[in-house]
């Protein structure tokens, strides 16, 4: 018997995140694994991922892409040797297909930074066969959303599925803050996205980019906003599980949808 499991929304932040012990998101995600049931497989929709079509990992064993530039020496030689999962990939296949949607599979790609990252801290031991599958950024809000919609069923069978992107993602003004500048829009935007969530608004939440406050500063481009509506679309009832800031503008919310 497997158990039902939630669904997760996490910001992943920097790549760094793994060597920030101080990090309040670095003792979240540590501690985040021992809360949920243990699942049998994890399906991870990442922000770095983006293809024409939705494409899942089928390799055996995925490698660790590290795909970021410029950072400290020993992120590079980080591993997260965990297995792929024929048996989730197929059944995520099928169900995509069975919701009218495309699917291919790339047994060549392996998980990136927005992957491993949270993982290495929710499951260090790497011993629980992960899957990943790609965004269509060009296709939109509510196409994300349908993909969500098509992988409740994974979650009632023993799947984590968690979207993996950011809160907030504006990189010029992490990278280039400006002393003094006005960051509340960071605010008022997770202000608006917690009462969606809360409330279930997928009407919202699918024309966020025009309905929440400030959209277009707190999400320049939408590859870290789709994940969570992959999350949000996989249904249940969501809950803020954690709220945080890496610098003055990335917010690193994660959220709970019940199972
Ligand atoms: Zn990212």
């Amino acid at each position: 018997m497997t158990p039902a499991l939630p669904g997760l929304f996490l910001s992943h932040g920097a790549p760094t995140l793994p060597l920030d012990r101080s990090h309040p998101t670095h003792t979240f995600l540590k501690g985040l694994g021992t809360t949920l049931p243990r699942p049998r497989a994890i399906l991870m929709v990442s922000a770095h991922w983006d293809t024409r079509i939705p494409t899942l990992t089928a390799a055996p064993r995925p490698e660790t892409i590290h795909d970021f530039y410029g950072f400290p020496e020993e992120l590079y030689v980080l591993r997260y040797p965990a297995l792929g999962s024929a048996e989730l990939v197929s059944e995520t296949a099928g169900l995509l297909q069975a919701s009218r949607l495309e699917v291919a599979e790339d047994p060549e790609r392996g998980l990136d930074h927005g992957a491993w990252v949270p993982l290495m801290l929710m499951y260090p031991q790497a011993d629980i066969p992960v899957a990943q599958l790609s965004l269509q950024t060009a296709a939109g809000a509510a196409h994300h959303w349908k993909l969500g919609e098509a992988l409740a069923p994974l979650r009632a069978n023993g799947v984590l599925v968690i979207g993996s992107g950011g809160a907030t993602h504006n990189l010029r003004e992490f990278f280039r803050p400006v002393a003094g500048q006005d960051e509340s829009y960071v605010s008022k935007f997770t202000a608006w996205l917690e009462d969606a969530l809360v409330r279930g608004d997928k009407e919202g939440l699918v024309d966020y980019r025009r309905r929440a406050p400030d959209a277009r500063r707190a999400h320049p481009t939408e590859e870290h906003f789709f994940p969570l509506l992959v999350a949000a679309g996989a249904g249940g009832k969501a809950a803020r599980i954690h709220t945080a800031l890496s610098g003055a503008s990335l917010a690193m919310d994660a959220y709970r949808f019940s199972a």
